[in-house]
């Protein structure tokens, strides 16, 4: 993974970038991640917060319920509806891999919520899989 790289939602309101290796990378197959990607799960590449910038457009935001962390702060664009961004904290930001204008960097090491995947979700089996959340995550 490159330290620097760029991504955005479907119709280009809402571009961002980042200038830091992403902490971790991991698909979470949440109902809430389901739902809101439209698809079996989401691939998400975590990244160091500081080193996260919006360069246009301004995100919404909608809360889901989290066991971790209260409330799972999840960004979209309010032009398109694209999902880019999730579990944002002050020290972690969440970026979706298919937003990324390069979405072949994305190296999941894990899956996570494994337990909410659906039948049709066929997985890497060489992937360490969890139930709920990963240890330390
Ligand atoms: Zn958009
Ligand atoms: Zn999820």
């Amino acid at each position: 993974m490159p330290t620097k790289f760029t991504g955005g939602c479907t119709c280009g309101a809402i571009r961002y970038e980042c200038t830091a290796e992403p902490i971790v990378m991991f698909n979470c197959h949440c109902r809430d991640c389901q739902r809101g990607s439209g698809g079996p799960y989401t691939g998400v590449v975590y990244v160091p917060a500081k080193a996260f910038k919006i360069t246009k457009g301004t995100p919404r935001y909608y809360n889901t319920q989290s066991e971790a962390m209260g409330h799972n702060k999840r960004g979209f664009c309010p032009e398109c509806g694209s999902r880019l961004f999730g579990g944002i904290t002050g020290e972690g930001h969440g970026i979706t891999a298919s937003s990324l204008d390069d979405p072949t960097l994305f190296r999941p090491q894990f899956d996570i919520f494994t337990s909410d995947a659906q039948p049709w979700d066929h997985m890497d089996p060489k992937l360490p899989k969890f139930e709920r959340y990963a240890p330390q995550n």
